[in-house]
């Protein structure tokens, strides 16, 4: 049981985050963001809902069997096949959680559902019974509590517990609360519920309204132990409460709040931006914490306060969540041995061939470019885990582009699959689109663009370009990336991984 003092931390970055639009994972990129969610110590990793599909299921599977520390929790509707699913993805882990939910609100139980209240409590009762069976931890959620009715929410909550549900959680789902009212809901619940007291109460705030951290905060000072979260606040719609804006808030309102966290706040930065190379989703410049300018002071006077003392105007340090400037970390005469061991105090484990194909580019990419930063590793690296997962059935052996004013833009690209090497070429749009119609042409893949994102990994004339896209083919979304000095090729590149993927499966 953790202490009074501590607020547990339940990350669901990879399930509630991973599933909403344009934040898919491969399962190596999972496995990656989980082991950095493990030295940021949060306390639970969701790392999926299993039945969902095979993937998702292989997914927790393989992040219970490997990564250590967090306790690894599952999905589960209140049916008995998602329980049974769950607790065998969950198995391998050494600290293991079942999460089974079900819908409490006259909304979910009526419309969705149609079922009366009593076959609801029913299903939760089984539910949890059936989980515990496989596991000791079991959380239950009341999904809508924050539009459920409080008497039929304090008895399901309470037959939950007697079943032997060790985590009972307080959803606000569709980002509904307001904060003081949402604090008398947490503060009613230990009153009325008299089995209360085995159990953590738990909340998961949805940020409809932005109000998803406000709502969370609240809650912990009526009595929540536990606090759902993700990176960055991804998840459904507008997203979830986020994990560095809870824990920071914690931490330096601690005169106030009298709790603090496990959370090792020098790996926030790291773990915002490992998010961000992975799906190509930037956060607003001003986003609390981590935004690009959180820790910018522009005005004058600000600027005046801060030299004169830094406590003027900063309530945190950058030192902190671990942000610091990017430093040169690597040149063109790193060796190997320099390169792996950078990797790994990245937090980075690649298998050798695919730290060899790393180390290729490393050395192409220093030819190019003086300076090498942590960030343009990530996104080497990044690149070479997007890959891996998917078989390299085209390799991309030469490019070449001419656009300009007045010209029409032209791409001749030369793939290799096996041994043989098939070379064609395209007009286009621009110099991207007639790369993209000459790969169409040699691989017969056709897919639809459907997003496209190039950011610049890091400053300077000479920085890479890094591309991460969405592409429909056939039924189904990919997602590629690819990193280069040349954004031509960087596009490519990305273009190339989805069409692998594609190809691969075949
Ligand atoms: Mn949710």
């Amino acid at each position: 049981m953790p202490s009074k003092d501590n607020v547990i931390i339940f990350d669901t970055t990879l399930r509630d985050g991973e599933q909403s639009p344009g934040f898919s994972m491969t399962i190596d990129e999972k496995l990656t963001l989980a082991r950095q969610l493990a030295r940021l110590k949060v306390d639970v990793i969701e790392a999926g809902f299993p039945q969902a599909s095979p993937g998702d299921f292989e997914a927790v599977s393989k992040i219970a069997k490997t990564v250590k520390g967090p306790t690894i929790a599952g999905l589960a509707r209140a049916i008995a096949g998602d329980i049974d699913r769950c607790a065998e993805a969950v198995k391998p882990a050494k600290k293991k959680r079942i999460h089974t939910f079900v819908g409490t609100s006259p909304e979910h139980m009526k419309y969705q559902m149609k079922k009366t209240s009593s076959q609801v409590l029913r299903m939760a009762v089984t539910a949890v019974k059936r989980a515990r069976g496989y596991v000791k931890d079991v959380e239950f959620s009341a999904m809508d509590a924050s539009r459920t009715d409080l008497k039929f929410l304090y008895e399901i909550l309470e037959a939950a517990i007697a079943e032997g549900a060790t985590t009972v959680n307080i959803p606000d789902t569709v980002g509904y609360a307001i904060p003081a009212e949402f604090g008398e809901m947490i503060a009613s619940i230990k009153e009325n519920v008299p089995n209360i007291g085995k159990a953590i109460i738990s909340v998961h705030c949805h940020d409809d309204l932005g109000m998803a951290v406000s709502n969370s905060i609240e809650a912990v000072r009526c009595g929540a132990r536990q606090i759902e979260c993700a990176v960055n606040g991804i998840g459904e719609r507008a997203g979830n409460a986020s994990l560095e804006e809870v824990v920071m808030a914690i931490r330096t309102r601690k005169d106030y709040m009298k709790v603090g966290t496990r959370i090792n706040t020098k790996e926030i930065y790291k773990t915002s931006q490992l998010l961000i190379s992975i799906t190509g989703v930037p956060v607003q410049p001003n986003k609390a914490i981590v935004g690009e300018n959180a820790f910018a002071h522009e005005s004058g006077i600000h600027q005046d306060g801060v030299l004169k003392k830094r406590t003027t105007f900063e309530i945190m340090t950058t030192a902190s969540i671990g942000a610091k400037k990017s430093k040169l970390v690597l040149g063109k005469h790193s060796g190997r041995h320099a390169f792996s061991k950078r990797l790994k105090e990245l937090g980075y484990k690649l298998k050798q061939e695919a730290l060899d194909k790393a180390f290729g580019k490393f050395k192409i990419l220093a030819d190019k470019k003086k300076e090498i930063f942590d960030e343009d590793l990530q996104s080497i690296v990044g690149e070479e885990i997007s890959t891996a997962s998917g078989e390299k059935v085209f390799e991309l052996v030469h490019l070449q582009t001419s656009s300009g004013t007045n010209t029409v833009p032209t791409a001749t690209v030369s793939l290799k699959k096996g041994d043989k090497v098939t070379t064609d070429s395209s007009i286009g749009d621009g110099p991207v689109d007639a790369t993209y119609r000459a790969i169409e042409r040699i691989t017969g893949i056709k897919g639809k663009l459907m997003s496209y994102n190039i950011r610049s990994v890091t400053l300077g004339k000479d920085a890479m370009g890094e591309v991460t896209l969405r592409a429909r083919i056939g039924n189904e979304m990919y997602v590629g990336k690819g990193s280069s000095t040349d954004v031509i090729e960087a596009s490519a590149k990305a273009w190339l991984t989805a069409i692998n993927r594609k190809a691969g499966e075949r």
